[in-house]
């Protein structure tokens, strides 16, 4: 049997990633695909539980612009991720996935609340947990929300699952002459302001020692070959290896 890499993963799941080539909104067939790739991962004994962003139903940051108050648009964002969460949740039982929901802001008719030991039962009962609501607090990312969960579960590694194949030293799609990085550490993410993640999150990682992989999750297969150990994206730790 194929032998995964590590035990126990966060999978953060940008809600940009989650619209497909549609941009906005939720795609169906991308739901379907990475709820099958989810319970691939899970198959191999991996204890999974997902991180899903909101970026592609409202950003904060976006509101704000508009001139609202940044704290209520940033509410408005993690109730989007809620919606990603149910919308992923209703896909991967589909797929005949156990999961549950676990929401950082109380809504208990749709979720859990977010209760650290829970989660971590859940997941020890082979269920595919996912995180909902960010932090629960304006101001931060689901990024962070990554970070700060990784390190209270334990995760060995976060999979930062995005739409291009890793980082990379100038945006690849306005610049073809841009460079691929297959590691970085957190200092140079920090210093070359490389957009990884934000620098909260690189933080909070920096500081638990929490390695990041950053790979394409449109080409199908790609999470199974990250928690086999292949290296296929752009690895993010303590030491640039
Ligand atoms: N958000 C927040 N606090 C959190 C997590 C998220 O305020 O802890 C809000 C923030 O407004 C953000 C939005 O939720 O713009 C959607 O999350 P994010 O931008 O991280 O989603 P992604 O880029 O991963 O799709």
């Amino acid at each position: 049997m194929e032998k995964p890499q590590y035990g126990r993963v966060v999978l953060k799941i940008s809600g940009e990633a989650l619209a497909g080539n549609q941009g906005f909104g939720l795609e169906h067939n991308m739901l379907v695909t990475v709820a099958r790739q989810i319970a691939e991962i899970r198959a191999l004994g991996v204890e999974v539980c997902v991180v899903v962003g909101g970026g592609n139903l409202w950003r904060g940051i976006a509101g704000s612009a508009q001139g609202m108050d940044r704290a209520t648009a940033d509410y408005m964002g993690m109730l989007a991720t809620v919606m990603n969460a149910l919308a992923l949740q209703d896909a991967l039982e589909k797929a005949g996935s156990d999961t549950r929901v676990l929401s950082a802001i109380e809504m208990r008719q749709v979720a859990e609340p977010y209760i650290r030991r829970r989660a971590i039962r859940h997941m020890e009962k082979g269920r595919i947990v996912i995180f909902a609501a960010g932090t629960g607090n304006p101001y931060f990312s689901t990024d962070t929300t990554a970070a700060l969960r990784a390190a209270e579960i334990e995760a060995e590694v976060i999979l930062m699952a995005k739409k291009v194949d890793g980082v990379y030293d100038s945006d690849p799609v306005k610049n073809p002459q841009a460079k691929k990085f297959n590691s970085l550490s957190y200092l140079e993410v920090l210093s070359k302001g490389l957009g990884v993640m934000d620098s909260t999150a690189t933080s909070l990682c920096m500081d638990n020692n929490i390695p990041v992989i950053v790979f394409d999750l449109t080409k199908d297969g790609n999470i199974k070959r990250v928690v086999l150990g292949e290296s296929i994206g752009t690895y993010v730790g303590r030491d640039n290896e």
